[in-house]
């Protein structure tokens, strides 16, 4: 089975993938890595991200790959190293969306995620899974907040507090503002590139996520589909 959630930055699409691929058996791709780690060997390597043939021999010359631990907690591999905190940062931020709009990067992208899509029982989290990636997925959904509430729960988690298990911190009303400003710009430019844009597939499932717990969200999502609230329901945790 293969279950496709697309949506903006800071929808809360990795956190529910992550926590239905553990309860359902499945295997998680987070898309969104994948892009991240092409703009951080850009930045490593001095390439500029708006230099397209330039990014797109990168893409094509790197090693992208995943580890999952048993807690469901994953590690991002470029060329064999750990570069988990590494894409999260702001610098790779900036980069990330002209990478992203490469016509070249997506398609070497495309090609690893079908690749993985082909072993069966994925659940991959971006923004074209439903419309490019995989169009004929079991389950759809388009997964989106309002701006406000993404930041706030970026900041939750960039400060350490954990959206799944609800446990909260205080967060800076500065660095909030910084990160709402942030997930604008990147969504304007997701959702207006020409190839790929970020829009839902026809026949996803839209869930607003904006006034919904964690919890709210996995059962939104698993009531789509028997198949899906089966294997949560076999999941012995
Ligand atoms: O989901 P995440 O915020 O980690 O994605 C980082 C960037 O990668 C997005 O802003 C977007 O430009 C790009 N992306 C994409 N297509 C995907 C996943 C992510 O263009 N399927």
């Amino acid at each position: 089975m293969i279950v496709a959630i697309d949506g903006p930055s800071g929808s809360g699409k990795s956190s529910v993938a992550r926590e239905i691929a553990r309860r359902c058996g499945l295997t998680y791709l987070d898309t969104g890595a994948m892009y991240r780690s092409v703009a951080l060997a850009c930045l490593k390597r001095g390439v500029d991200p708006e230099d397209a043939d330039a990014v797109a021999d990168v893409a094509r010359g790197v090693s992208i790959s995943f580890e999952t631990a048993d807690d469901g907690s994953q590690t991002v591999l470029l060329d064999g190293e750990d570069v988990s905190a590494a894409i999260r940062t702001p610098e790779v931020e900036l980069a990330v969306s002209p990478v992203s709009a490469n016509p070249a990067v997506r398609d070497v992208m495309v090609s690893l995620q079908r690749a993985v899509g082909e072993g069966g029982d994925v659940i991959a989290e971006g923004r074209d899974i439903g419309t490019v990636v995989f169009p004929s997925a079991d389950v759809k959904v388009f997964l989106s907040a309002s701006p406000e509430a993404r930041a706030r729960r970026r900041a939750v988690q960039r400060q350490g507090g954990n959206l799944a298990t609800g446990d909260s911190v205080a967060v800076d009303e500065a660095s909030e503002q910084e990160i709402l400003a942030d997930l604008v710009r990147r969504d304007t430019y997701d959702s207006s590139r020409e190839t790929s844009p970020l829009r839902p597939a026809e026949d996803a499932v839209r869930i607003d996520s904006s006034e919904l717990s964690f919890e709210e969200v996995i059962g939104a999502i698993l009531a789509l589909s028997p198949d899906l609230g089966a294997r949560a329901e076999g999941d012995a945790s």
